[in-house]
């Protein structure tokens, strides 16, 4: 839930539109006129444009609890990841067309259906169009902490005009090194990018709060993929993490690589993470000093974690499991 004002709310969304012509929302800084009808590298235009709004029981349980998050999948993507697990909405044509005052109409549908979060899952590239949302929302009785679930390819100056809106942070800091990110995702300067902006989004909100209910309040939580062959560079992501900002801050590591996407055309990447590979992230984890955060169960199949666009609900078979 916002802690500044409608006020404050509209002068954001006025600043944040401000940095769509040319666009320099996000790292890539691709210069893309949107307010004239360009199109940006991500892909996204002025207008605003969504792949599912649905409730996602899914997520890390203190995210959303037993009620789930009610997350809005914005279409396209700042990234291209060879990998991505979902293509569907990132790369390809699934999606609708939308106006803020349907996406606020939706997102107090599923406060109204108990969801305790809100989530924004691929936000960066439609901050002004989501701060628009959320003044018509806001207006109307929103009051559900709100997530941004992002890349964590932001930059500081967009949010820099976060600060106070958001309350839960849950980036991905997906890469150790700067030529994986560039090979697997066409993301120059990930590194030094992600890392800025995760340690904004810890100023802003600090290591990980739940409320009485169990469920999160506030904070940041850092998704990290270990990916095979170590083209995650994990060990130096986690050391990045704990000497970069903080050994509070809360990471969950996943084990649920699939090959999906493009993935099979790169043979580094064209199979399943081993067990001793989940195992040598486990001791990185470790060795970094991270305290807190969420692991998984390095035997589970892939097929259980991954959503499909194609069905009503994408997420009924989506399950993180906690230790
Ligand atoms: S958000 Fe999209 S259009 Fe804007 S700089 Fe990034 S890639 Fe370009």
């Amino acid at each position: 839930m916002p802690r500044v004002s409608v006020r404050v709310l509209e002068d954001r969304a006025r600043a944040a539109r401000d940095l769509l012509r040319p666009c320099r929302l996000c790292p890539r800084r691709c210069g893309a006129d949107r307010l004239a009808g360009g199109k940006g590298w991500c892909g996204a235009k002025k207008e605003l444009e969504v792949a599912s709004v649905v409730i996602h029981r899914g997520e890390e349980p203190v995210l959303g609890g037993s009620a789930g998050v009610g997350n809005v999948f914005l279409a396209h993507c700042n990234l291209a990841c060879v990998f991505c697990q979902n293509h569907q909405i990132s790369q390809t044509a699934k999606r609708f067309r939308t106006e803020p005052a349907v996406l606020a109409q939706n997102l107090l549908d599923l406060q109204a259906a108990g969801c305790p979060t809100i989530g924004f899952v691929s936000p960066s590239h439609y901050v002004p169009q989501i701060l628009e949302t959320l003044v018509i929302a806001v207006r109307r009785g929103l009051d559900r902490p709100l997530i941004y679930n992002s890349n964590g390819y932001d930059s500081v100056e967009t949010l820099e005009l976060l600060d106070g809106i958001f309350d839960i942070y849950l980036p991905d800091f997906k890469y150790g090194g700067d030529e994986e990110a560039r090979a697997c995702s066409d993301a120059p300067g990930y590194v030094e990018a992600a890392l800025a902006a995760i340690k904004e989004m810890f100023r802003q909100a600090g290591p990980l709060e739940t409320g009485s209910a169990g469920t999160a309040v506030r904070g940041v939580l850092v998704r990290h993929l270990v990916l095979p062959n170590d083209m995650s560079r994990t060990g130096e992501a986690l050391l990045l993490l704990t000497r970069g900002i903080s050994p509070d801050i809360s990471i969950s590591l996943m084990s649920q690589y699939n090959p999906l996407h493009r993935a099979m055309e790169f043979p580094l990447l064209s199979r399943r993470l081993r067990e001793r590979e989940y195992e040598a992230a486990l001791e990185a984890l470790e060795e970094a000093g991270l305290r807190e955060g969420f692991v998984q169960d390095p035997l589970s199949s892939p097929g259980e974690y991954l959503p499909d666009f194609d069905r009503a609900n994408p997420f009924d078979r989506y399950q993180v499991k906690e230790t």
